[in-house]
């Protein structure tokens, strides 16, 4: 787990470099950068300070290291992000409410910001288009203070600690809609009657009872300092227009906006509803055998270990290994693989699968929360946090856009009529008003966040899981991709092509990997395919990016590369084979060797072209294999540059010295790559085979292992990029059009509206395109 820690005393008596290489030599820690006075560090899970300061001081090390609070880890976060990419994954002991009723954007900012402030609240995010907040505070009762607090801001807005499932959304619900029905009977009533004072009258009783909600909003808003949001800008509009004697068009008006709203507020829940169905792959039910019977529970009440019937037809509802039974399965949900797979007694099984013929026993391996279906819902609801350079621009442009336009409103209304001659004043304070209804910015921000949102839920479908929004953003300008060789243009299953040596030597090399999880080792065992007996291993250590060592009866043996083997004074010759050689060593005496190779996965080559079809300009390969079966494989795949023998943390200095000037992405299965992932612009892990601290450390983790993904999730990220900048050029050339029609008096506020409402809507709509 990556964290981060300040460190207190740092100064230039021992070197940044020494000191990392130093903290990682600390029994907990797995990896350790320095930056600015922060310590990031990869930490066996529970780190405890308190232990590693004590041991620092033993090293008369004038440094201390310190937890950091939320509010540090998100300041040095933003820090970063000018020159690099974020390392704290997600807001930790965060406590997760689902929120209701929200439906602009603007008043979702106001309640994360009014929440932000509160003295107990370290720190709270909400996601407008997951309609989650994200609260870290440690106070009691916190549901209900919060509900009270915002009581206090939005009418109507609901949190619950439960996790809701959203409604089909509904067009036009009449209870909640009768003030526009009465309103608008009032509007027409009032054009068939000639008596002025009466029809004056009836149009005002319409205006009030259209527009009561949006002044309502305005006149709290007003009371709590609030001033500039589009329900004040709509009721001057509309006062205004009322005070110069325009009585029908203000009601019109309002009644417009208000049936834009409506509009709006279905596209956008329309949308999300679209979205959650995306990843609406958890199943509500599973059937436990309890000694007698198959009873049904909910997923979150099965234990590790228990036994679950799956019938035909049925999602997989925890992951587990199947006892009983052999079937066909969909795993599409989770790995964008449409093709059927195979499965039989002893073959894993993830949650979300679908059960597509016969019916299946399987053992629980892992509680609900672990299942790795949840992990990725998680993921992808915590993907508003990694904001998107432009969601972040248009939140600040949405700030100082709104006050200017008033200041603009009132120069126009009341300037020119003193500047130019014989002109009315009334016509410049229309003009005026019309530009306060054209000035809301909501088309931005309502349709940029949910558009990265779109894309993320799409790109989710083909079995890649976009961890933020500004990964989404950056990946289509990404010009190098580097990738590990083992497990990610290779299929990481070895097959032994030779022994070299005596014939236990299979036996005992087997006995010895399998205390290991490398590619390496797990092909070996499997390779040999029996148990072991007769070995008792001791002291076994893996020496990363090299091979391993233990101790069995006193004798020490090594396996790995003929680095290893040498550094440890043995004395042997190279073998010349063609692929991957585990060399053996006992005291210090050669063994023999075992010579295994990797099969290129199908996808890596046709993958590998269509990226530099898209764009990619370099490709390069990164291994801790040796230099001929690295270049044999580049060369096949027609990789630009590789780079091999490299140690995990050469790697890291190679991708270092990649990243100047470009934006790298760096692809890996995780075993040693985990730093590497951190470290690159962007990381993607293979988190099928890849191992869990890989899937921690990228920013994206392709569900299916496949580099094809990769292809498409730029695609995506192309697509998604596209479409937002349309909403953005769109956006500002009609409202800027309109503008400047309005200010030579070409427009009415009947355009005025369209370039709200309707310009709103046309952007939601179009973001919606990137989830077809
Ligand atoms: P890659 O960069 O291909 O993922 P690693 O950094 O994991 O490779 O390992 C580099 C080399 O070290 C391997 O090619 C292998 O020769 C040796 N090695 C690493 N781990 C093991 C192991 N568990 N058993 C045998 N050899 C190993
Ligand atoms: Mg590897």
């Amino acid at each position: 787990m990556y964290r981060k820690y300040r460190i207190e005393g740092l100064d230039d008596s021992i070197s940044v470099k020494d000191l990392e290489c130093h903290i990682m030599n600390y029994q907990d820690i797995k990896h350790a950068r320095i930056q600015n006075h922060v310590l990031i560090a990869d930490s066996k899970n529970n780190l405890n300070i308190h232990d590693m300061n004590m041991w620092i001081q033993k090293f008369n090390l004038n440094i201390k290291i310190n937890e950091m609070t939320h509010k540090e880890h998100h300041n040095h976060l933003s820090h970063d992000n000018n020159n690099q990419k974020e390392q704290v994954k997600e807001l930790e002991h965060s406590i997760k409410f689902s929120i209701s009723g929200l439906d602009c954007p603007n008043c979702a900012m106001k309640v994360e910001k009014v929440i932000n402030d509160l003295d107990y609240v370290e720190e709270a995010i909400l996601n407008f288009s997951t309609q989650t907040l994200m609260v870290v505070s440690n106070e009691e009762n916190l549901e209900i203070k919060l509900q009270n607090v915002i009581n206090t801001i939005e009418k109507g807005v609901t949190i619950t600690a439960k996790k809701v499932r959203l409604d089909v959304p509904r067009l036009f619900v009449v209870k909640e809609r009768l003030h526009l029905i009465i309103g608008l009977i009032c509007l027409i009533l009032s054009l068939f009657i000639k008596i002025e004072i009466i029809n004056i009258l009836l149009i005002l009783c319409a205006y009030v009872i259209i527009g009561y909600p949006v002044l309502y909003k305005a006149y709290k808003n007003i009371l709590k300092g609030q001033v500039f949001d589009e329900n004040f800008l709509m009721c001057i509009a509309t006062i205004g227009a009322i005070c110069i004697g325009e009585y029908f068009e203000a009601v019109a008006v309002m009644l417009f906006y208000s049936i834009g709203e409506i509009f709006q507020s279905y596209a956008v829940n329309k949308t999300r509803y679209s979205i959650s169905d995306l990843m609406n792959i958890k199943s509500d039910y599973a059937y436990v055998y309890n000694g007698h019977e198959y009873v049904k529970k909910c997923p979150e009440d099965v234990c590790v270990g228990d036994r679950i019937l799956v019938k035909a037809g049925e999602k997989i509802p925890l992951d587990g290994i199947i006892i009983e039974g052999q079937t066909t399965l969909d795993t599409s949900s989770m790995t964008g693989e449409s093709l059927p797979q195979y499965v039989s007694i002893n073959d894993k099984v993830l949650a979300s699968s679908i059960n597509l013929s016969d019916v299946i026993v399987v053992k629980v391996t892992h509680n609900y929360e672990d299942t790795a279906v949840s992990k990725i819902i998680d993921m992808v609801e915590n993907a508003a946090l990694h904001k998107a350079p432009l969601e972040r621009f248009i939140t600040r442009f949405a700030k100082v856009y709104t006050p200017s336009v008033v200041v603009m409103a009132l120069i126009l209304a009341f300037v020119p009529p003193f500047l130019i001659k014989d002109s009315s004043l009334y016509d410049w304070i229309y003009r005026a008003l019309t530009f306060l209804v054209v000035s809301c910015p909501c088309a931005l921000v309502v349709s940029i966040p949910l558009g990265l949102y779109a894309g993320i839920g799409k790109a989710s479908q083909i079995g890649a899981l976009v961890k933020g929004g500004n990964y989404l953003e950056y990946l289509k300008d990404i010009d190098t991709i580097v990738f590990d060789k083992t497990g990610t243009l290779t299929k990481g299953y070895f097959n032994v092509t030779q022994v070299i040596g005596d014939d236990s030597l299979l036996e005992l090399a087997s006995a010895i990997e399998s205390m290991s999880n490398h590619p390496i080792s797990k092909s070996i065992v499997s390779y040999y395919g029996k148990k072991n007996t007769k070995y008792k291993i001791k002291d076994f250590k893996e020496i990363a990016g090299k091979g391993v060592s233990c101790k069995i009866n006193n004798d020490l043996y090594y396996l790995g590369n003929a680095k290893l083997l040498h550094e440890n004074g043995v004395d042997f010759s190279e073998v010349t084979h063609n692929g991957s050689v585990v060399y053996i060593s006992k005291n210090q005496v050669y063994l023999g060797a075992i010579v295994l190779e990797d099969e290129i996965k199908e996808s890596s080559l046709n993958s590998i072209k269509s990226l530099k079809e898209l764009g990619v300009k370099r490709t390069v390969m990164l291994t801790g294999d040796r230099h001929k079966t690295a270049r044999h494989i580049a060369e096949k795949l027609h990789i630009d540059d590789v780079y091999s023998q490299l140690l995990p943390q050469e790697k890291v200095l190679k991708l270092e010295s990649l990243l100047d000037n470009h934006k790298v992405a760096f692809v890996g299965d995780g075993i040693n790559d985990a730093p590497v992932l951190a470290r690159a612009d962007i990381g993607i892990a293979m988190g099928n085979k890849g191992s869990d601290a890989a899937v921690l450390a990228a920013d994206i983790v392709l569900m299916n292992d496949d580099i094809d993904t990769i292809v498409k999730t730029i695609q995506i990220s192309k697509k998604t990029n596209r479409i937002l900048k349309q909403n953005v050029v769109f956006t500002l050339f009609i409202k800027i059009g309109i503008l400047i029609l309005t200010m030579l008096g070409y427009s009415n506020m009947w355009m005025g509206v369209f370039a709200d409402v309707g310009v709103t809507l046309l952007a939601i709509l179009n973001s919606m395109r990137i989830l077809k």
